[in-house]
């Protein structure tokens, strides 16, 4: 009998240093996200969360470290995965939908991008409006939606191309209280569905607490602690 593989894990970030003009603001950043599980980047504002998520995006290039998605280098000295290449959906603060496209068409356009055709389009751009709740809000344009309905949106275009990876950053913050938790629960039960691995960039505790199975406290552009909630989700890889 062979011992059980452990998979690498689906993110991993070793040794990252960023710096904007003479300010530091990652300071040698090592995470490592368990594949199927979504990890909280908890921190208070200006900590450096936004800079992590959009390296993992591709959106930046540190001065030093390296990344890796599973086992497929991401990240290394001068190589960078263009961001194109990684197989991931984002969703920002403040929707980022494209005002002058239809709801149908700001969520097909991963697929449109991945050369997915038509008739497949279609019906995959349907089936992640219907997991969000907005089956019938194809035909119409963001402006018409609320702030809620216009993240559902952007949670269906990041879904959509089922990538390995979804990376949030704040995605509730412009939304009411009510809204939020109701919201919140929702991501929770879809991403759990999904079993993609999530980064979940907040500075809310109720919020990560309501939805992570890890928590990852970041300080002065480090990450300090991680906190486990739901330990057997990950119990492989937690010693
Ligand atoms: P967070 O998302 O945790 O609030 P950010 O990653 O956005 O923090 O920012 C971390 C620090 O880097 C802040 O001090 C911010 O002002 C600075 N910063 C972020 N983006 C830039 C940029 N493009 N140019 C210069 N400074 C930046
Ligand atoms: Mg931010």
């Amino acid at each position: 009998m062979s011992h059980a593989k452990v998979d690498p894990a689906a993110i991993r970030v070793q040794h990252v240093f960023h710096h904007f003009a003479a300010t530091p603001v990652l300071n040698d950043v090592c995470l490592e996200v368990p594949k199927g599980t979504i990890m909280a980047l908890l921190g208070p504002s200006g900590c450096g969360k936004s800079t992590l998520l959009k390296l993992l995006a591709g959106l930046l290039h540190p001065d030093a470290g390296q990344l890796f998605f599973g086992e497929q280098k991401v990240v290394d000295g001068r190589f960078s995965l263009p961001p194109e290449k990684r197989d991931l959906g984002m969703v920002f603060q403040d929707y980022a939908l494209w005002p002058h496209m239809t709801v149908a068409q700001n969520v097909a356009f991963p697929l449109h991008m991945r050369g997915v055709r038509v008739s497949e389009r279609q019906r995959r751009t349907l089936e992640a409006l219907d997991r969000v709740g907005l089956a019938d809000f194809g035909p119409r344009r963001p402006s018409e939606l609320s702030g809620g309905q216009q993240q559902r949106v952007a949670l269906a275009r990041a879904i959509v191309a089922e990538p390995q990876i979804l990376l949030f950053d704040e995605p509730l913050s412009n939304l009411d209280r009510n809204l939020r938790e109701s919201l919140c629960e929702e991501m929770a039960v879809l991403l759990r569905q999904l079993g993609t691995t999530a980064v979940y960039v907040t500075h809310d505790p109720h919020e990560a607490e309501a939805l992570a199975h890890g928590i990852a406290r970041m300080e002065g552009g480090a990450i300090k602690r991680i906190d486990w909630l739901d330990i057997s989700r990950v119990s492989p890889f937690v010693a």
